[in-house]
């Protein structure tokens, strides 16, 4: 049996940064605001070290609030200092370079598009930094149905797919004669994604590592499912050996939000059962 690891895979550079900031700032008197990433093992992990999880500021009285690499909303900045707490910012540059753009397009007077998630933090926090005049468009369908405005700004959530971007940027080019598209996607999503359905071509089963409740992670096991036999799993102690009689070629890959450990267990527990 031969076991090969993605191209790309696991943690991207702006959860990197998030972690090895909370971190630098463990004292046991610190909260990130939400899970830092969607994994529950590393949550866990950064919890015995000292940083906690609060889901609502509200629940925050004293010490040090960390935001994520998500990104947060100016309002949120502003409630942080009211209350008198440590500001600790882990939004990622990449997200941050988004909420920038959005708001600098409506300064300028341009209606805003971003391109994604509705219900997704960071797509909500550069929604609150734009301010007025903002919609998010997920479809091309909500595209075909923006109505045409003078000035048009457009701008993307980091992790949107190019492709997505590309049709829905297409349907509003004729809804003004002035856009503006800044393209703030950042590659890391991407690359995973081409470097697992490379791999799941070649391969007979694929193990996609990371949170059941990590987005990122479900759909690189979704892409990998239409080439090979997948499986997503959160930890090595779920691999059962019946998956893999008759494979020869085993393929890893796991989301922006899996930590390395957890990477290495399984590969370590694969060589264990050849
Ligand atoms: S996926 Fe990209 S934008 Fe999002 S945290 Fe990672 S590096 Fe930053």
């Amino acid at each position: 049996m031969e076991i090969f690891l993605a191209d790309y895979l696991g943690f991207c550079y702006g959860v990197k940064r998030a972690i090895k900031i909370a971190r630098a700032n463990a004292d046991g008197k610190c909260c990130t605001l939400g899970p830092i990433i969607h994994n529950p093992q590393m949550v866990e992990k950064l919890s015995a070290e000292g940083v906690g999880t609060a889901d609502d500021l509200s629940e925050i009285n004293e010490g040090t609030v960390i935001i994520r690499s998500h990104g947060v909303g100016p309002k949120t900045y502003e409630k942080i200092k009211a209350k008198g707490l440590r500001l600790v910012d882990a939004t990622c540059p990449h997200v941050k370079r988004a909420q920038t753009a959005a708001r600098d397009l409506v300064k300028e007077g341009y209606d805003v598009v971003i391109v994604g998630e509705k219900n997704h933090p960071e797509v909500k926090s550069i929604f609150e930094w734009a301010g007025n005049h903002t919609t998010i468009v997920e479809t091309v369908e909500e595209a075909e149905k923006f109505a045409p405005c003078q000035k048009l700004g457009i701008v993307s959530q980091t992790t949107v797919a190019s492709e997505q971007f590309k049709s829905v940027v297409l349907k509003l080019l004729d809804k003004s004669a002035d856009i503006k598209i800044l393209r703030t996607i950042c590659t890391a999503t991407e690359q995973r994604q081409k470097a697992a359905i490379e791999l799941a071509a070649k391969v007979d089963v694929m193990l996609v590592l990371g949170g059941k409740n990590s987005a990122n992670t479900t759909k690189l096991a979704k892409l990998c499912e239409k080439k090979c036999k997948t499986f997503h799993i959160e930890t090595a102690d779920e691999i059962s050996e019946k998956w893999l009689n008759d494979a020869q070629k085993i393929g890893i890959t796991a989301g922006a939000s899996t930590p390395d450990w957890i990477i290495k267990e399984v590969e370590n527990k694969l060589r264990e059962c050849r």
